[in-house]
C-alpha cells in the first residue's frame, strides 16, 4: 500500500495549511484522494461513493474539536475506509450443531489448494480436529499437491482420486468426518480457468451435497479491481459467504482489498501473505484502514 498511503499525502499536505474545512478547500484534497485511489486499482463506482461519503462528512457537523482540518480529514478517510472493507473482522460461521463445512471455490491458479491447507492450519492451532478433502479433480496434480499439504501440516485428506464425481467426493468425505467426529471439514473444490456454466453447476451441486456453513471464494490479491466483479459473479451465482484474498504479500496496489465488499456485499474473512502455510490471517478492516494511512 506504499503507493496508496504516499498519494495520500498529498491530500492531507493540501488542507494543512488552511485554517478549516469549506466547500472550496475541499476539492482539492478530494481530487488527491480520488488519484490515489484509482492508482491503487479501486473500481471506479467505489471510488465515487466513497468520495463522496467522505466529503459530505468531513465538511458535516460531526466537528471534533481539537483536531486540525488535516488530521479531521484523515479521521474521516480512516473511517470510511474502515466501513468500505466491511467494518469489522468477519468470522467462519459456526455451525449450530455438527463440524463446520468450508467450501473453497476459485479459479485456478489463485492460491485455492493453497488457502484450504493454510486455514486448515489455522483452525487446528485453535484446537479442531480437522479434515480436508480433495475434489479439485481437474487441475493435474491438485489432490497430491492436497496430500502433500496435509502431511505437511499433519491433517488427514480425504481423496477418491479424479475418477469420482466432485459432489461424491465431497459426500463421502463428510460422512467420514461426521462418523470420526471432525470439528471441520475444508473441501477444495475443482477450479477451472474461467467463470462458466460447468463450474457453477458443479459447484452448487456439491453446495447442495454438503450444505456448507461457509462458502469462500479465494481470490488474488494481483488481479486487482477484477477481483471484485468475480467476487460479485460468485456471490450471485453460488451464494458465496466471504472471499480469501491471497498473494496480499505481493505488489498489489490494495484495489482489491478495497472494493470486494463494497461491490460484491461479501466480506473478505481472511488474507494470504506468502507460500507458507502459516501466512495467513483473519482480515481486519481497521488494520488494513490503518496500513494504508501509514
Ligand atoms: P490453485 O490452482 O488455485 O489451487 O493455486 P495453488 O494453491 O496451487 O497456488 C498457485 C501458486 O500461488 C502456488 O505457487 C502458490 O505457492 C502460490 N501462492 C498461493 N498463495 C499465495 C500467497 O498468499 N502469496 C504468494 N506469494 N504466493 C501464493
Amino acid at each position: 500500500f506504499d503507493g496508496l498511503s504516499r498519494s495520500l499525502e498529498k491530500a492531507w499536505d493540501t488542507v494543512r495549511k488552511d485554517g478549516k474545512l469549506s466547500a472550496d478547500n475541499i476539492k482539492e484534497p478530494m481530487r488527491e484522494i480520488r488519484r490515489a485511489l484509482l492508482e491503487a486499482d479501486v473500481s471506479l463506482p467505489v471510488v465515487r461513493r466513497f468520495v463522496k461519503k467522505v466529503e459530505e462528512a468531513a465538511l458535516g457537523e460531526r466537528v471534533v474539536k481539537g483536531l486540525s482540518p488535516d488530521q479531521k480529514l484523515v479521521k474521516v478517510v480512516y473511517e470510511e475506509l474502515k466501513s468500505l472493507m466491511g467494518g469489522q473482522q468477519a468470522e467462519l460461521v459456526q455451525p449450530k450443531y455438527g463440524p463446520s463445512v468450508i467450501l473453497m471455490a476459485g479459479l485456478q491458479g489463485t492460491g485455492k489448494t493453497t488457502a484450504a491447507g493454510k486455514l486448515a492450519l489455522y483452525l487446528k492451532k485453535q484446537g479442531l480436529k480437522v479434515l480436508l478433502v480433495a475434489t479439485d479433480v481437474y487441475r493435474p496434480a491438485a489432490i497430491d499437491q492436497l496430500v502433500t499439504l496435509g502431511r505437511k501440516i499433519d491433517v488427514p485428506v480425504f481423496e477418491l482420486g479424479t475418477q469420482v464425481a466432485p459432489p461424491e467426493i465431497a459426500r463421502q468425505g463428510l460422512e467420514l468426518a461426521k462418523r470420526d467426529e471432525f470439528d471441520a471439514v475444508i473441501v477444495d473444490t475443482a477450479g477451472r480457468l474461467q467463470i462458466d456454466e460447468r463450474l457453477m453447476g458443479e459447484l452448487r451441486e456439491t453446495k447442495d451435497m454438503v450444505k456448507p456453513t461457509d462458502t469462500l471464494l479465494v481470490v488474488d490479491a494481483m488481479t486487482g479491481q477484477e477481483a471484485a466483479a468475480l467476487v460479485k459473479a460468485f456471490a450471485d451465482a453460488v451464494d458465496i459467504t466471504g472471499a480469501v484474498l491471497t498473494k496480499m504479500d505481493g505488489d498489489s496496489r490494495g484495489g482489491a482489498a478495497l472494493s470486494i465488499k463494497e461491490v460484491s456485499g461479501r466480506p473478505i474473512k481472511f488474507v494470504g501473505t506468502g507460500e507458507k502455510m502459516e501466512a495467513l490471517e483473519p482480515f481486519y478492516p481497521e488494520r488494513m484502514a490503518s496500513r494504508i494511512l501509514g
